[in-house]
């Protein structure tokens, strides 16, 4: 399994860049999770859009779901093109009538995740925890069988990750604050407090995401090495793990 960033910011996209977007593979299968802002940009830089297979959101927040809308049209043109109807799968949760419905294209369908239930995808099997955040969101333990990634999506910090994330290969965190902010209102994470769930979960890496606009983001790296002594980076456009 391999993932590629192809966004890491909260909130809105630095210039040429997107918010959150992901891109995990095996075996030729192209799934997507989540589609903010400039990611259809940005994901053409390394797949061709008709080569995507599925497409999994957390929640119905812009930064998150801005690019579903040139997504659909993407594939509405690409499948006139090439003479195709095929079509592309967003599975999205049902909390929010209006945002799932905004899933469903000429050429895209949206469709309904149990949270309760593990999700099969291609060769990924997901299960779901919901999150901490103004709206309902769910993050996602993505298995391929042999290793498995964690993404929290947008959460602020509760002891329910630790077991979620109990063992990953990788986990990705919502770091979109500094070691002395406090996001629990805005619903997301803290550095250390990322770095406390990598040590807890004894993940083997951590991947710290969804990243502030501000500041000297090098030192979130330091924040979360006080608590996990593993392997951590700072997510970037185009960063690879796995194979
Ligand atoms: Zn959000
Ligand atoms: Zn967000």
């Amino acid at each position: 399994m391999k993932l590629t960033v192809i966004g890491c910011w909260g909130g809105y996209p630095a210039p040429g860049e997107a918010t959150s977007a992901y891109l995990v593979e095996k075996d030729d299968f192209n799934l997507l999770i989540d589609v903010g802002s400039g990611a259809l940009s940005t994901l053409q830089q390394y797949k061709h859009v008709m080569d995507i297979d599925a497409v999994i959101v957390s929640h119905y927040h812009a930064d998150h779901i801005a690019d579903i809308g040139v997504l659909q049209y993407a594939w509405l043109t690409q499948s006139y093109l090439k003479d195709v109807d095929e079509i592309l799968p967003i599975y999205g949760h049902m909390e929010d009538e209006t945002g799932f419905s905004k899933l469903t294209h000429d050429f895209t369908e949206g469709v309904p995740y149990d949270p309760h239930a593990t999700l099969n995808i291609g060769p990924f099997s997901i299960s779901f925890l919901k999150t901490k955040h103004p709206v309902s969101c769910y993050g996602m333990r993505v298995s391929d069988g042999q290793k498995s990634i964690v993404y929290t999506a947008d959460t602020s910090y509760q002891d329910s990750w630790i077991e979620f994330s109990k063992g990953a290969d990788l986990l990705i965190t919502d770091c979109n604050f500094y070691a002395e902010q406090d996001g629990s209102g805005a619903g997301h994470m803290t550095s250390e407090e990322g770095g406390k769930i990598a040590k807890e979960a004894e993940v083997k890496e951590l991947l710290l995401s969804h990243l502030p606009q501000y500041g000297n983001r090098e030192q979130l790296i330091e924040e979360a090495s006080y608590y996990y002594k593993g392997k951590i980076r700072l997510a970037k456009t185009g960063l690879v793990w796995g194979e």
